[in-house]
């Protein structure tokens, strides 16, 4: 059953690919050219979770859902239904009390969290700003990453034209000169800086922005999630409608519970 699982799992990859390749045939040529990484993001599978905070809290009883490679998921549900604590326990930052994540069919565990961890960027409804450069805030330390890196994913981020976020900027702790939405455009350069992350979780990106704000960053998420698999929590119409479909928690993922 778990062989059929992964070759299932490799087809819906394989037919993921077919569907994100542009009629220029460009993705072909990417995928020869050796300097590339040439993979596939993965899938995500969740079973059978059960979740409960120390103090009691039950917030998830026997949830099911699953994540095509390279899928772009709404994670819909009220407040307090348990958007947020998910997207902790797939980045590794809970244990669940029983059941599974897979990722590309990897149990999430003790030997396997930080490996599968680093191909995960986690960006939270206030990100976190660290006191230092708009640049040190991008390359968190990560040598490999150069300036044009950099500048790329300020691009990326619609970050470029902005003063306050240019990459020399010295930003406080508290976010310094930016906005919320810049400082949710700020964790999205972030992720496109880090060459490991094809996992994407997103918690509610596009809360509290005004409607031009929101659409600067929904348009930059849409750039940043090509080729990546993402999980988005969200409650905002005009996000859903860009995604691929969503899944209800209280709803069809609680089916098989
Ligand atoms: P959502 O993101 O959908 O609004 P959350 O995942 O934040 O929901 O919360 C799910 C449930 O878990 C809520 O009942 C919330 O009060 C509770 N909860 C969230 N974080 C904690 C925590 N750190 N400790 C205890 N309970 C928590
Ligand atoms: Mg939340």
């Amino acid at each position: 059953r778990a062989a059929g699982e992964a070759a299932l799992d490799q087809i819906e990859q394989l037919m993921q690919e077919g569907m994100h390749m542009p009629e220029n045939g460009l993705r072909m040529v990417d995928a020869v050219t050796p300097a590339r990484a040439v993979k596939t993001p993965p899938s995500i599978t969740i079973r059978n979770l059960h979740f409960a905070y120390p103090d009691g809290v039950q917030v998830f009883n026997g949830l099911h859902a699953h994540v095509r490679a390279g899928e772009h998921v709404a994670l819909v549900a009220p407040s307090g239904a348990g958007k947020s604590t998910l997207q902790a326990l797939i980045a590794g930052m809970a244990i669940a009390q029983h059941g599974d994540i897979l990722v590309d069919g990897v149990p999430l565990q003790a030997d396997t969290v930080s490996a599968l961890r680093a191909r995960m960027a986690w960006i939270g409804q206030k990100p976190h700003v660290f006191a230092g450069s708009v640049r040190s805030n991008i390359a968190l330390g990560r040598k490999e990453i150069g300036k044009d890196d950099v500048e790329l994913a300020l691009h990326l981020a619609a970050l470029h034209k902005v003063p306050q976020a240019q990459p020399g900027v010295m930003l406080g702790e508290m976010g310094g000169g930016l906005s919320g939405g810049e400082a949710v455009r700020l964790a999205l350069a972030r992720a496109a800086a880090n060459p490991h992350a094809d996992i994407l979780l997103v918690d509610e990106p596009t809360a509290h922005l005004d409607r031009e704000t929101s659409e600067q960053v929904m348009r930059a998420l849409l750039r940043l999630a090509k080729d990546k698999t993402m999980l988005v929590a969200t409650h905002d119409p005009a996000l859903i409608e860009q995604l691929d479909r969503s899944i209800v928690l209280g709803e069809e993922v609680r089916v098989r519970a």
